[in-house]
């Protein structure tokens, strides 16, 4: 397939943001693509190769590009880090470049879309001594052959510098008007991506197989799950509302999501945004297969800081030390953990998702032994109020953040938030109710001790339907110095000159940054806001919902992806729920 065809769907996809434009021409353009074409369609779209977890960094830096964009053109590398700098661009750099072209070539072989995509593969995989050469020569000969508007993509995928602003839904929704007659199919689309977390896989099976191939998806090893999350309560009260009569109730403990895959002494983890995260905990790796007696198998836990003499739980934070590529080992023996497992999805070649809670649950534990690493998350059946009150208690008193609650009847939703499971946590009883976890969209520089730090943080609720970053606050309190800096050095290499397409913010901030890291806040109240666009229009027309003194709780969720962050729909409840309390405190 000609690599014009994609390069020019990808120059209409960046001049909007509205949602249902951007599947308009996704729809065009699947319609145009050959099966066999479309995985390698959908990763590019998203910038990468592959998903995720199978961790393919293309890795290209800005001078390497540069100095292939020069040897391709015989343009001076002078001349073009000029451009380069009045537009902040390279993919726009180049293609004002390429069109002042002072080099003819000769032997121009064809641009498809399958040369670009095996050679950015190769680039990809390229390591050692002279990968630089060889990357360069790679790259000039796709520019060689490229006109302008390619050249100009191909580099912005390159650099990591593609932001088409297309979420997973979206890719999903065009599929499915393309390849599925029924809106009801979209339905059984999103269920394969949620047990294969590949979306490209998902494409081309639809497009060449149809809905009967898309049927036949099946959770299997060493390729992750999507998570079953929980939707919030805010009292015991509710919590017996929503579950009925008896039901479960685990510890949530405070520490990281582990998906574990495992056959024989074979182990994969995967984070909760499905990243491969095996190098951190070298521990369990080491440790889980010996507790196992199943040939394979699936196992969720909570990996969870521990002090190694009290046996106590400690803060999430204590384990982002872990969270770093060199001197591992000393990480490892300077912060323990356990593994508290909750869940099991996969055993002896079977999916287990389809089997209820509970019967989940009696299997993990006959499977799995218990020793003083590998743990079963300690559970309860609540049957009354009395139990979960106390059980919410003992959960507290041992360092958990609350109870996570879940009908025993019930199969694993993989990638869902329902009603099967809630979670119930302690800071519910602080003024608002409940932390948000917002995306860091931009910064102003700090003064005073704070100087050559970003003092203060714009941040922003996620709208699920127009798949936009609304900015809901500023936040400047809670940080402490040790955060500011942490924050920093993450934060500094997402600065963008332009303000990415999916924010929405009328705020302005000093600096913009590609809207990825998520951070915990809590705040006094929800406000209307003529300010922030949070929810605009939602609650009163021309205002959006804003963060009344918002303070950093400390979190940096780097195992959330911006879309895990609170969307305007939770903003929107949490806003209503408190006007409730209000009313009913009123008539006490
Ligand atoms: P939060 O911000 O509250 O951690 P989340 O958005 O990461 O929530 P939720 O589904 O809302 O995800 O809450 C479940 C999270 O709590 C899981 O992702 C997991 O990391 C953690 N957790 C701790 N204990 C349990 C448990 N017993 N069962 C399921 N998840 C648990």
């Amino acid at each position: 397939m000609e690599f014009a065809i994609l390069a020019e769907t990808f120059s209409k996809m960046e001049s909007t943001r509205k949602r249902l434009e951007l599947t308009q021409f996704l729809v065009e353009l699947f319609k145009k693509t050959p099966n066999e074409t479309i995985s390698k369609i959908v990763y590019l779209l998203q910038g990468k190769l592959r998903p995720d977890f199978e961790g393919i960094e293309l890795g290209v830096a800005e001078k390497l590009a540069i100095k292939s964009i020069s040897k391709s053109s015989g343009i001076p590398i002078k001349k073009i880090e000029e451009e380069y700098r009045k537009g902040g661009d390279l993919g726009h750099a180049a293609t004002k470049i390429l069109e002042q072209k002072t080099q003819t070539t000769f032997l121009v072989e064809d641009i498809t879309v399958e040369r670009v995509y095996e050679t950015l593969f190769k680039i990809a995989k390229l390591e050692g001594n002279r990968s630089q050469d060889m990357k360069m020569k790679y790259i000039s000969s796709l520019l060689n052959d490229a006109n302008p508007l390619e050249a100009s993509f191909i580099l912005k995928i390159l650099l990591g510098t593609l932001r088409l602003g297309v979420a997973e839904n979206t890719v999903m929704d065009a599929l499915s008007i393309c390849f599925t007659s029924e809106k009801e199919n979209r339905k059984i689309l999103e269920l394969a991506y949620n047990v294969s977390s590949d979306l490209g896989k998902v494409a081309e099976v639809v497009s060449s197989e149809g809905l009967d191939g898309i049927k036949k998806f099946k959770a299997i090893l060493f390729n992750p799950i999507r998570p079953m999350l929980a939707e919030r309560v805010k009292s015991e009260n509710e919590a017996i509302e929503k579950m009925g009569n008896e039901f479960a109730a685990e510890y949530k403990l405070d520490g990281e999501r582990v998906q574990i895959h495992v056959e024989g002494e074979k182990v994969v983890l995967f984070s909760r945004s499905l990243e491969n995260i095996s190098s951190f905990y070298p521990d369990i790796i080491e440790k889980i297969p010996e507790t196992i007696s199943a040939e394979n198998i699936i196992l969720e836990g909570e990996a969870v800081a521990i002090n190694e003499n009290t046996g106590e739980f400690l803060p999430f934070q204590e384990l982002m030390h872990r969270r770093r590529k060199y001197k591992i080992e000393k990480a490892v023996s300077q912060y323990p953990i356990t593994i508290n497992l909750f869940d099991i999805l996969f055993c002896n070649n079977e999916s287990c998702l389809d089997l209820s809670y509970s019967e989940r649950r009696k299997k993990m534990e006959d499977i799995v032994k218990e020793n003083n690493f590998v743990k079963h998350i300690p559970m309860t059946i609540i049957k009354k109020e009395s139990d979960i009150v106390e059980f919410f208690e003992n959960s507290i008193n041992a360092g958990s953040e609350g109870l996570m609650l879940k009908m025993p009847d019930k199969p694993y939703q993989a990638g869902s938030r329902g009603s099967f499971w809630l979670k119930l946590k302690r800071e519910y009883q602080n003024e608002l109710g409940d932390s948000l976890d917002l995306v860091v969209i931009g910064g102003y520089f700090g003064k005073g001790r704070r100087t050559g730090n970003y003092g203060t943080l714009l941040l922003a609720s996620y709208d699920e339907d127009e798949d936009t970053f609304t900015s809901i606050c500023k936040v400047g309190t809670g940080f402490s110095d040790e955060s500011l800096d942490q924050l920093y050095q993450i934060l500094y290499p997402k600065v963008t000159i332009k303000k990415n397409p999916r924010i929405d913010s009328e705020m302005e901030a000093e600096v913009w940054f590609e809207p990825e890291l998520v951070i915990e806040v809590v705040a006094s109240e929800i406000t209307l806001s003529p300010i922030h666009k949070a929810a605009r229009d939602h609650i009163r027309k021309g205002a959006g919902l804003a963060l009344r003194f918002p303070k950093f709780t400390g979190k940096i969720r780097l195992e959330k992806t911006p879309e895990d962050a609170s969307t305007n729909e939770e903003v929107v409840t949490l806003y209503q729920s408190q006007k409730k309390i209000a009313h009913d405190k009123s008539l006490m």
